[in-house]
């Protein structure tokens, strides 16, 4: 049972729920006329709204630094726009696409890299626009991947999803279907039998990437929704965003990653925060990421090592950012670092 009944998404409404005082009224409806606000009843019930570092209300309840926009931060941080042939569609790499259904999400991160474009009320991709974007899929036969996004696609219907599935089952260069959600954590009563049925029905590969940034996340209700997915027989990998306050503490991290693949869920990409107009205050280093992933490889698994990566402003694609374990060439020897951070000389050749 999600314990409260109805999504807050008005100022009047955190305050109603205890999230924040009054007096911050004036302010939260500055930011509200600006950026999208909604806390599902699964994520209000993991506030304690006493506890000032609660890190889900760090990443949900909106905050007046988010008017301040940084150097560097633009409107479409990771170049969405540069790679989109039809509306709805992004054609960024050879072998996949990104297809937006829908603009809406079930809650808003107030970190989003997509925060000019969600919530702004046009919702599902029309009919037409659909048409074209599957169109442009069945005329590109290097697209192996098409990847479900938005917003959130599953807060579609599963008779929705099931449709844009069917599409998609029918063109036979397309093998893989990943669909980008945060919906387990967000909104789990959402993820029923049907709407897993609805997504492996078509036939291809599907993989569902959760977006999950904090172990607290991982509610009973919201392993049961992952549980659905991978009992189905849809493989979960996560996505998570390091964020300042969050999840920028090793232990935090990799009591993340040890979670996740506890529920069946392989740690995939750390992203670095992109650069959103108003998240300066969520960024952490870069230096400050390649010491956390550092200290990933030194006291976890190896199923719980994610790939941490940066979106190149300007639409050039996602890089992985290091740590690098490895200095020197083939010609003058190798010095390898091991999980200890000891080093240790390399040699192909005994010259
Ligand atoms: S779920 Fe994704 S698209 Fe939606 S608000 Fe959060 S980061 Fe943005």
């Amino acid at each position: 049972m999600e314990p409260r009944a109805k999504t807050l998404r008005s100022p009047a409404d955190l305050i109603e729920a205890g999230l924040v005082p009054p007096e911050k009224l004036a302010e939260l409806e500055r930011i509200a006329a600006r950026y999208p606000v909604a806390i599902t009843p699964a994520l209000a019930g993991l506030i304690d709204p006493l506890d000032p570092d609660n890190p889900i209300a760090r990443q949900f309840v909106p905050d007046v630094a988010e008017l301040d926009v940084a150097r560097g931060e633009r409107e479409d941080p990771i170049g969405d726009d540069a790679h989109a042939p039809v509306a709805g569609l992004v054609h960024r790499y050879p072998d996949r696409v990104l297809l937006k259904l829908v603009d809406l999400c079930a809650a808003y991160c107030r970190f989003c890299f997509r925060r000019e474009r969600v919530g702004r009320g046009s919702g599902a991709l029309p009919p037409d626009a659909l048409a074209a974007a599957l169109g442009y899929i069945r005329a590109h036969p290097e697209i192996w991947e098409v990847i479900l996004s938005g917003g959130d696609p599953l807060v579609l219907s599963a008779r929705r999803l099931a449709a844009v599935a069917a599409e998609l089952e029918a063109i036979a260069h397309v093998k893989i279907l990943r669909v980008h959600t945060r919906v387990p954590i967000a909104a789990p009563s959402r993820v029923t039998p049907a709407l897993a049925r609805a997504l492996k029905r078509c036939g291809k590969a599907v993989y569902v990437a959760v977006h999950v940034n904090h172990p607290l996340e991982l509610s009973p209700e919201a392993r049961r929704a992952c549980a659905r997915f991978v009992d189905a027989g849809i493989p979960l990998l996560s996505q998570t965003v390091l964020v300042r306050g969050v999840n920028d503490e090793a232990g935090v991290l990799g009591e993340l990653m040890r979670t996740l693949v506890e529920c069946r869920i392989k740690p995939y990409y750390l992203h670095h925060g992109d650069l959103a107009p108003g998240t300066a205050h969520w960024r952490t280093t870069i230096e400050h990421g390649r010491s956390l992933l550092r200290a990933l490889h030194g006291r976890y698994s190896g199923l719980c090592q994610p790939t941490y990566v940066l979106d190149i402003p300007g639409g050039y694609g996602k890089a992985p950012i290091g740590p690098d374990y490895l200095e020197g060439d083939e010609r003058n020897g190798y010095e390898v670092e091991d999980f200890r951070g000891r080093r240790h000389p390399y040699r192909t050749t005994d010259d």
